[in-house]
């Protein structure tokens, strides 16, 4: 896969390309990263990049021909994604899609955005991290590369740990534990350390489903549970019953579990 990105700011990417998963992976030759810089495309005297929107408003604009001479270069396989508030939010499900193309075309904004006839002319594609306001389209584009290259074949060690992470099964992940199995008294569960994998993966799934119900409920109503799934669900729903019933739900100092418990069933 190629993954190309255009920014204003192409220094930010440094932390993205030289470190850790994504610089093996460019190392490897696994994903090639190239970063294209608009300003070298601003061709007026002062290189200057932004204008003001027509109809007023707050703020400047990314101006369309620095935009329009970079695109046009880009061949018809590129699937040109543009990083905006506005477009749909990215999840896991939408990251495996991403992965599949041969070709990425990463445009971050800046300033208030950029010129619609940009987006109509060259853009396949419009994603947004979250509901929040950041300053540029540079850390969105991180994230989604950095989420997209991962799935890329021989990128990580083992393709086991995608299939068991979170949202890829469509539930969040157990809490996991390593060495020591004591420290300062908070102990590593008994049962995760006798050997007997059949107990073991029963009680990662029930601590999945028990996580996903406490936190992201949502999930619930999209993942595929079998009957058995569903016997775990039943019973943990009748255990948060009983609870309410009898706890006071302030969330207690070094009790997050617990708290968030309280926190997103009320
Ligand atoms: N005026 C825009 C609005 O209200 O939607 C926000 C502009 S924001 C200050 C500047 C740029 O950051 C955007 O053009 C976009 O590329 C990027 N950006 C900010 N937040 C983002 C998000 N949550 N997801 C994707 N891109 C984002």
């Amino acid at each position: 896969m190629r993954i190309d990105i255009l920014t204003l700011f192409p220094g930010m990417f440094v932390g993205l390309t030289g470190q850790s998963i994504i610089k093996r992976a460019l190392e490897a030759a696994l994903v090639e990263i190239e970063l294209w810089d608009i300003r070298d495309y601003c061709l007026d005297k002062h290189h200057s990049a932004d204008d003001y929107p027509f109809g007023g408003g707050a703020g400047m604009l990314l101006k369309p021909e620095p935009l329009y001479r970079l695109l046009e270069q880009f061949p018809d396989n590129a699937h040109v994604v543009h990083l905006t508030p506005a477009g749909e939010p990215l999840k896991q499900k939408l990251v495996t899609r991403l992965a599949t193309a041969e070709r990425l075309v990463l445009l971050c904004g800046h300033y208030e955005g950029i010129d619609q006839r940009v987006v109509a002319r060259f853009v396949h594609q419009e994603v947004s991290i979250g509901d929040y306001i950041l300053s540029g389209g540079e850390l969105p584009a991180m994230v989604l590369a950095d989420a997209v290259v991962r799935l890329i074949p021989g990128v990580l060690g083992s393709s086991l740990s995608l299939q068991q992470e979170s949202f890829t099964t469509g539930l969040l992940e157990y809490p996991q534990y390593t060495r020591p199995t004591d420290l300062r008294g908070d102990r590593v569960p008994e049962l995760l350390r006798q050997g007997d994998h059949g107990a073991i993966a029963r009680w990662q799934r029930k601590e999945s489903i028990r996580r996903t119900l406490q936190r992201r409920p949502d999930l619930l109503l999209t993942s595929s549970l079998n009957k058995e799934d569903r016997k775990i669900l039943l019973q943990l729903l009748r255990e948060e019953g009983n609870n309410h019933a009898s706890h006071d739900p302030t969330p207690g100092k070094g009790n997050a579990e617990k708290g968030f418990t309280s926190f997103q069933t009320r």
